[in-house]
């Protein structure tokens, strides 16, 4: 099955009330994990990409392990995505590359550090989607900042300065129709990495009535909630209990994404949770079996343990079950409808 644009995937999503996990990769096992799960719950899939990914991995690797996703998976719908962009270069490099589906986060100034103004964001955001929706491609906007850094990417804003950045709704209404995103990414209290909430959050700190209020003024608009790994207390346990030093912390429940998913949240960015599921295992087979030195040995279990995760989560989000049901459309195809 061919690469799909974001757009087609987020609109069936859109149409049947389900969530979609963006599950982000560096290298061959991370793809393996996500298709392996997609296999056993019949999902659709979101393959996304960091600037940091794509320098560690190189876009060829990433391109080709994808398109061998595509090709062992005849069944699956896949988008391949770029996760972050701070640039129109950064987006272009990424169209050029087969990418389906670009972010261009210009919430943050081209550093990828600090905050920009309204102006520069709807600015570049616009040239993007320009230049992507010409060819197809579908683009994902941000408005408002996430806390915390994950890949160089994330405003490295504290839990509370991150509340001072949340996305304010009139922005948001303003910056959808300057701009013409396919998926808008809002700031809800949430930060990038696995240090995002000090207890469980409350809905204090996790701004889930934000969503509902942007839902409402922007109904056809597909949400994307950024750092909403979870970081499950049974993954910190296990990298802990084998040599690992994580502190205590909180992620953002999967009830909580749920009812984002209730109320427009369409793609649901999940990267720590699977960090930590590979960190543990491997950390596993290490404090167990120090005499072993096969990369399979300990590779394997991590792509297991990454596997499992994905799962659970395309099984909360609501994508199982409709990978056979997405309305197949590439980027070519998908010109004439943006141009429309
Ligand atoms: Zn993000």
């Amino acid at each position: 099955m061919p690469l799909i644009p974001l757009r087609v995937l987020l609109d069936h999503a859109a149409e049947n009330g389900y969530g979609v996990a963006a599950l982000n990769v560096n290298n061959m096992e991370q793809i393996q994990a996500i298709m392996l799960a997609a296999q056993e719950t019949d999902s659709p899939v979101i393959i996304q990409a960091s600037r940091g990914a794509r320098k560690y991995s190189n876009d060829n690797y990433l391109r080709h392990l994808i398109l061998a996703a595509a090709e062992l998976n005849p069944t699956i719908p896949i988008v391949m995505h770029l996760d972050h962009g701070n640039s129109l270069a950064t987006c272009q490099s990424a169209i050029d590359n087969g990418f389906t589906s670009v972010m261009m986060d210009g919430s943050l100034s081209e550093d990828g550090k600090v905050p920009s103004d309204y102006a520069y964001n709807a600015e570049v955001t616009e040239q993007v989607v320009n230049a992507a929706h010409a060819v197809g491609v579908s683009v994902e906007g941000e408005i408002g900042a996430l806390g915390g850094i994950e890949d160089g990417h994330g405003a490295g804003l504290s839990e509370e300065e991150a509340q001072e950045h949340l996305t304010d709704p009139d922005q948001a209404e303003k910056f959808v129709a300057d701009t013409g995103v396919d998926a808008l990414a809002v700031a809800i209290g949430t930060s990038h990495g696995a240090y995002k909430f000090k207890k469980k959050p409350t809905g204090e700190v996790l701004k889930m009535d934000l969503i509902e209020e942007i839902h409402r003024r922007l109904p056809n608009t597909h949400i994307v909630m950024h750092g909403s790994s979870s970081v499950p207390q049974e993954l910190q346990d296990i990298i802990n209990q084998y040599g690992g030093q994580m502190a205590q912390t909180y992620g953002v429940p999967v009830e909580e994404i749920q009812r984002g998913i209730r109320n427009g949240v369409r793609k649901v960015n999940v990267d720590t949770d699977n960090r930590m599921a590979i960190t543990g295992a491997i950390r596993k087979v290490f404090s167990e079996t120090p005499e072993a030195f096969d990369p399979r040995k300990y590779l394997g279990p991590a792509r297991e343990a990454m596997k499992e995760v994905c799962k659970a989560r395309m099984i909360a989000f609501g994508q199982a079950g409709h990978a056979g049901e997405i309305p197949i459309k590439t980027c070519s195809e998908m010109i004439d409808f943006y141009a429309g």
